[in-house]
């Protein structure tokens, strides 16, 4: 009878377990759940930051035990179950131990617990009741038919706790001893694999002695297991132990928050926790030197924010971002990343317009644009130097980086397409309706971002293809990221055209003996009031964007784009190219040689007596010859022979009658720009117990109206009209009085104030 009975609650007991096994299948996605730490890696793999998992706990999951060389296998099987190799995930042998001594009333010596179930505990913790250890112990068995016993004892030791933040060994063996798990000394790895069992306790930092003791105990259960001979027990035992904190890394600080912050991939758990990005080492240490070495010269200028990015044109991949000189300067709020806040934009946006121009058709490089005075819907602009230039090539006008071309151009555009054009190219923040902007675009009344205008003219660089940057490697390894056509390879080719050559190279002053560089095209920007300064460069290979300015939008006469960022493009030219050989583009096919009347730059009329050559667009560039040379109309009869005549629109006629003049300066006129007041080397003297304001006017010789901007110190103090007189409150001291002109012009004279 008690047979039958206890045989029925046997086979009942292995009905509801088999019942059970199938019902409550094991949650295997747990067993991919850590609250692991996300390292970022370089191109290369060396770590360049670490985001700690949630509640900022530090684990890491790049250790594969090595079961027959690796000690803290060993040692944590001897510590903590020594059956495990031979029990199916419950040691019933223990457990039988634990029931006995419990029954007797016996001390409890063995929680009876294996690896398994402490694993299962790791995962999930529960309160330590009954039903929760039989939950455990259900599970622990599925575990061990899933996974096998070299996995199991990974999953232990990238679960277990290591005091502090620290969880699974391969944390903790950096944190406390600066080296790989695979690595630890038999002492060390038996100085580990004590703390799971209470890990704050054993800390080798906090408590060195109890840890000590600690140690001892688990080389002696290796002893006992035969894993170690009592003299590597003796040996060990008398091993110093030498904590070497391994500090978090920490470079490329701007480009890693960025990526943090852009990041919206799925989260990287298990092997994954590891994030290779596109950072290349080499020119990320090239661009933060250069633009450490630029940025101490224009300190001295008042100039303390600078980014510098470079991209590379193939794939978008940001192979080095830089978002200003010194991330841990404080003071000049070094951590802001200059590379992604929004600065007005200057002229950096304009090569746009021309692209877009040369593929409706409306000009060729060759095409004469008037630069004459006139009037647009909003305002009377004038070109950075503060002087027209008449009728200029758009190569010329481009180059120059001359105002009424490129707002002509953009009002044949529409403002409305033009801003359409740009957000196309990726520019985010330019949020604003057109009519906010208006034709002013052109001339960069937008906001733009150092990163963004970098991969605008990736799209150039590409022939006309624009793609989203690159930060990790995920985008650019699987080429499934998005990408759209833009402009035409020709119109791309035709740009990088007229912003290259050695004509281009001797536009910048001081820099002709750099004319033997690689080949590059570039174009630089400078904002309104000298806030911005920018330059953006690029080749086959690579975008090059620097951008300089003062985080406060505080103003610097040193803030002009070729002259502040310019050197900084060519000293990365040079470094990415140290044996001067960089690529360049291919001629699309869809270029055709033609001849133009020189005087108008479109096809040759029957009336045109000059011609040169240039550059078209095959069955895009307009071919309707030149209207300029045209028969004058009653002449014929008259003289019997054939008068031609240059017929312009009026604004350019007038500005061509007009030249001669005085109405309008030109850039052939000798201009004067000098300080008359104060003088190079005045003393003045600044009275005590007057209740007046003491000021020292300061005024310039210039036959322009342009506006002027006034230094001290090199600290903006005042702006003004041309002759319009302006002052400043006299200081005690030495001082430097700058004024500058838009155009460029400056004039300077120490003074000394008593
Ligand atoms: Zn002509």
């Amino acid at each position: 009878m008690i047979l039958r009975w206890t045989s029925i609650a046997f086979l009942s007991g292995v009905v509801l377990f088999a019942l059970a096994w199938f019902l409550f299948p094991f949650p295997k996605d747990e067993l991919s759940r850590y609250p692991a730490a996300m390292i970022l890696v370089d191109r290369e793999g060396t770590p360049l930051r670490m985001r700690l998992g949630p509640h900022d706990v530090d684990c890491r999951l790049q250790y594969h035990p090595n079961v027959t060389t690796d000690w803290i296998g060993k040692a944590v099987i001897a510590a903590e179950d020594k059956r495990f190799w031979s029990h199916p995930g419950l040691d019933l042998l223990a457990m039988g131990r634990a029931v006995f001594q419990n029954l007797t009333g016996r001390r409890v010596v063995s929680g009876a617990s294996t690896l398994s179930t402490q694993t299962i505990r790791l995962m999930h913790p529960r309160r330590r009741t009954l039903v929760a250890k039989c939950v455990e112990s259900f599970r622990a068995l599925q575990l061990e038919r899933i996974l096998g016993k070299q996995a199991i004892l990974e999953q232990y030791l990238n679960r277990a706790p290591f005091g502090a933040n620290l969880v699974g060994i391969e944390a903790a063996s950096r944190r406390y001893l600066g080296k790989e798990p695979g690595d630890l000394s038999l002492a060390e790895a038996a100085l580990l694999a004590g703390m799971p069992q209470s890990p704050t306790r054993f800390r080798p930092d906090r408590f060195p002695e109890r840890s000590r003791k600690r140690q001892g105990y688990v080389l002696d259960r290796m002893l006992a297991l035969g894993m170690i001979t009592a003299e590597q027990r003796t040996q060990a035992a008398s091993q110093p132990i030498v904590l070497r904190r391994d500090a978090y890394p920490f470079q490329a600080p701007h480009f890693c928050d960025l990526l943090l912050d852009e990041w919206s991939g799925p989260e990287p758990q298990s092997r994954d926790a590891v994030m290779r990005t596109t950072l290349d080492p080499g020119m990320q240490r090239l661009a933060e030197e250069t633009l450490r070495r630029h940025a101490a010269t224009l300190g001295q200028e008042q100039v303390f924010g600078g980014a510098l990015v470079i991209l590379e044109v193939k794939t978008g991949a940001v192979r080095a971002l830089v978002g200003s000189p010194d991330y841990r300067d404080k003071s000049h709020a070094g951590q802001v990343n200059g590379a992604v806040a929004p600065r007005s934009a200057g002229s950096t946006l304009k090569p746009f317009a021309y692209a877009l121009a040369m593929d409706q058709g409306r000009i060729t490089p060759g095409t004469m644009l008037a630069d004459v005075p006139r009037l647009f819907r909003d305002y009377t602009p004038v070109n950075f130097d503060g002087q027209f230039n008449g009728l200029v090539t758009a190569r010329t006008a481009l180059m120059l980086s001359l105002n009424i071309p490129a707002l002509t151009l953009v009002e044949q555009e529409g403002a409305d397409d033009f801003l359409r054009l740009l957000r196309q190219l990726g520019f985010t923040t330019l949020k604003k309706p057109a009519s906010h902007y208006g034709l002013g675009l052109a001339l960069g009344n937008g906001s733009v971002r150092l990163l963004d205008l970098a991969n605008a003219y990736a799209c150039l660089a590409r022939g006309g293809e624009w793609r989203p940057y690159q930060l990790t490697d995920v985008g650019t390894s699987s080429g499934r990221c998005p990408h759209r056509h833009i402009f035409s390879s020709e119109a791309s080719w035709l740009i990088a055209e007229m912003l290259s050559g050695d004509e281009r190279a001797a536009t910048t002053t001081g820099h002709r003996a750099d004319v033997r560089l690689p080949r590059v095209a570039w174009k630089t920007g400078t904002s309104s009031g000298f806030r911005d300064a920018w330059v953006v460069a690029f080749n086959p290979d690579y975008v090059m964007a620097v951008w300089f300015g003062n985080p406060d939008g505080n103003p610097s006469p040193a803030l002009v784009g070729a002259r502040a960022a310019v050197p900084v493009m060519w000293d990365l030219v040079r470094g990415l190219y140290p044996a001067n050989d960089a690529p360049w583009f291919a001629r699309p096919a869809g270029i055709q040689s033609r001849l133009v009347c020189s005087v108008s730059g479109t096809p040759v009329g029957p009336h045109c007596s000059t011609t040169s050559e240039d550059w078209a667009i095959e069955g895009v560039s307009s071919a309707k010859p030149c209207l300029v040379h045209q028969l004058k109309a009653d002449t014929g009869q008259v003289t019997g022979g054939v008068v031609v005549e240059e017929r312009w629109p009026t604004e350019v006629a007038a500005f061509l009658r007009d030249r001669s003049g005085t109405g309008i300066r030109t850039r052939q006129d000798e201009t004067q720009f000098r300080l008359v007041s104060p003088l190079d080397g005045t003393v003045c003297r600044k009275i005590d117990d007057v209740a007046v304001d003491q000021r020292l006017s300061l005024k310039v010789e210039t036959r322009g109206n342009e506006c002027l901007y006034w230094f001290v110190d090199n600290r903006l103090v005042a702006q003004g009209l041309g002759s319009t007189p302006v002052s400043w409150p006299l200081e005690r001291g030495h001082h430097v009085v700058v004024c500058c002109s838009s155009s460029g012009q400056s004039s300077r004279a120490g003074i000394m104030v008593e």
